[in-house]
């Protein structure tokens, strides 16, 4: 069994950038907004920050209290649409719940939506002319493509098809010509489809919900879930028995999580040429 290690993927490609931005001179920056006291969401946003700063991008971060209106927030990502020294948007999900995240990010301009979100940015996934795709299903496909997984006619299974993670990773799975099952809460017999696959991604939130009997013999196996146990991050899989049968796996802290802020970076940088052109 092969471990995919994003955490060092994650410097390797941190370091490339930060030599692309010194090279070129490049000037960007990322504006972040969190509203609210989210403390898991403080935590990704520091992460992305140290990203920044590693790399070379201008991190503005915007730390608005809960009671923040809608009419607010809204206010603040028009500003930053139509400020010319903002590159990238990120508006932290998830918002207090008097916010509709969806109403407010759909506002982010495409060329800025580095969370790859919005409905442009939607849309030329869904045509196969991908831009700003959302930084989790490029974390997903860097790691496949690092350890030279071949994806063109896979048998691929994915568990999950939230928004932000199981819906678009299907696209850009279909766009490498990859044969793809959606898996969901509804879904019978979960085990007897995860065990078609050659490659079996899980994105749902439930701790140990994979175990070693619903995993091919020598199958790629990609945990994007993150839950909290015992003060813990842990994954969707059983990682102990699984990594038994599988031949890669990511792990969970260090696979794909150390990867989406890679992937936010490289999105910054297409921002950029996005509003050069
Ligand atoms: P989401 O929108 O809540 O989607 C979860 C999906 O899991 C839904 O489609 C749901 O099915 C499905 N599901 C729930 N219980 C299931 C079960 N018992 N069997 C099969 N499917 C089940 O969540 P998300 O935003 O996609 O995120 C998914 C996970 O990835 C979360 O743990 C999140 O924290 C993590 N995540 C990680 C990263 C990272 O960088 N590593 C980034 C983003 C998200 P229904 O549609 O039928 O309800």
């Amino acid at each position: 069994m092969i471990l995919m290690d994003g955490k060092s993927l994650r410097n390797k490609i941190l370091e490339e950038i930060k030599i692309k931005i010194a090279k070129d001179r490049i000037k960007t920056s990322l504006a972040i907004i969190l509203v609210g006291d989210n403390e898991a969401s403080k935590i990704y946003i520091r992460n992305k920050v140290k990203a920044c700063e590693e790399v070379g991008i201008i991190p503005v971060t915007y730390l608005l209290p809960e009671e923040t209106t809608e009419e607010e927030l809204c206010v603040l990502i028009e500003k930053l649409n139509n400020d010319g020294t903002i590159t990238g948007i990120i508006l932290q999900s998830p918002v207090p719940k008097h916010i509709n995240f969806d109403k407010c990010s759909s506002l982010i301009k495409s060329y800025k939506d580095v969370d790859g979100f919005v409905m442009a940015n939607t849309y030329n996934l869904y045509l196969n002319d991908e831009k700003l795709v959302p930084c989790t299903v490029k974390a997903v496909i860097k790691l496949l493509e690092e350890y030279n997984i071949a994806l063109e006619g896979a048998n691929v299974v994915i568990v999950g098809r939230g928004n932000i993670v199981g819906k678009p990773l299907s696209l850009a799975l279909l766009n490498r010509n990859a044969t793809v099952t959606i898996a969901h809460s509804k879904s019978k017999n979960l085990k007897d489809i995860t065990k078609t696959a050659d490659i079996l991604i899980s994105a749902v939130g439930k701790p140990k919900l994979i175990t070693n009997e619903m995993v091919k013999d020598n199958a790629v196996v990609i945990d994007v879930g993150i839950s909290r146990v015992d003060g813990k991050v842990v994954g969707d899989i059983d990682f102990e028995s699984v990594s038994k049968k599988c031949s890669y796996i990511t792990p969970v802290p260090g696979g794909v999580g150390p990867m989406t802020v890679a992937m936010i970076m490289e999105n910054v940088l297409i921002a950029n040429e996005m509003r050069e052109k």
